[in-house]
């Protein structure tokens, strides 16, 4: 299972990389890592497990952040009508997203990141995505609110952003033109 000590943090240059497209049929390796991320994911929720192993909490997490620069992520969170979304995420992209924006009002997080950064980071509020199963098969999907965010920030790690990148260095808390904050 993954452990805390598993994720590599700020500061080392896998972060920095743009992960590589993946090809199909995945290896056995490759299928195991999205497992594994995802079941991160599900552990660190878990008030008992978290406890135990001393995990932070997260709802996404991309394989870059385990040191191998692969196009994979996985999301664990409920959307806004509490249903589950459980993803395993390949080769994703962003196919089309609203003009109105978004940011989580509290400012963003990372398990790659010990530390508080203040800020508001703008994302796109609602984004059509495309994205391959671990068993090859193509998806489309349409999301909002918070989803869409930990997608935007999961997909970022894959092209060596860091949700600071994004803040405003000169004003962290500037008002964002034609975003709407996502209270959490
Ligand atoms: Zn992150």
């Amino acid at each position: 299972m993954i452990l805390m000590h598993d994720i590599i943090r700020e500061g080392h240059p896998t972060l920095r990389e743009v992960a590589k497209e993946m090809t199909f049929p995945l290896t056995a390796e490759e299928k195991k890592l999205g497992e594994d991320l995802l079941q991160f994911l599900i552990n660190s929720q878990d008030p008992e497990i978290a406890n135990k192993h001393g995990l932070r909490s997260g709802i996404g997490i991309a394989a870059p952040q385990v040191n191998v620069s692969k196009r994979m992520f996985a999301l664990y969170l409920p959307d806004s009508k509490g249903n589950q979304i459980s993803l395993v995420v390949i080769n994703p992209k962003i196919v089309s997203h609203s003009v109105e924006g978004s940011y989580v009002a509290t400012g963003e997080g990372c398990l790659s990141v010990d530390r508080d950064v203040p800020g508001y980071v703008p994302r796109h509020a609602r984004i059509t995505v495309k994205f391959f199963t671990p068993n090859g098969e193509e998806k489309k999907m349409r999301l909002k609110g918070l989803p869409a965010i930990a997608f935007q920030h999961e997909l970022d790690h894959l092209n060596g952003i860091m949700f600071y990148d994004h803040i405003n260095k000169d004003n962290p808390f500037a008002e964002i033109p034609n975003a709407s904050p996502l209270e959490e």
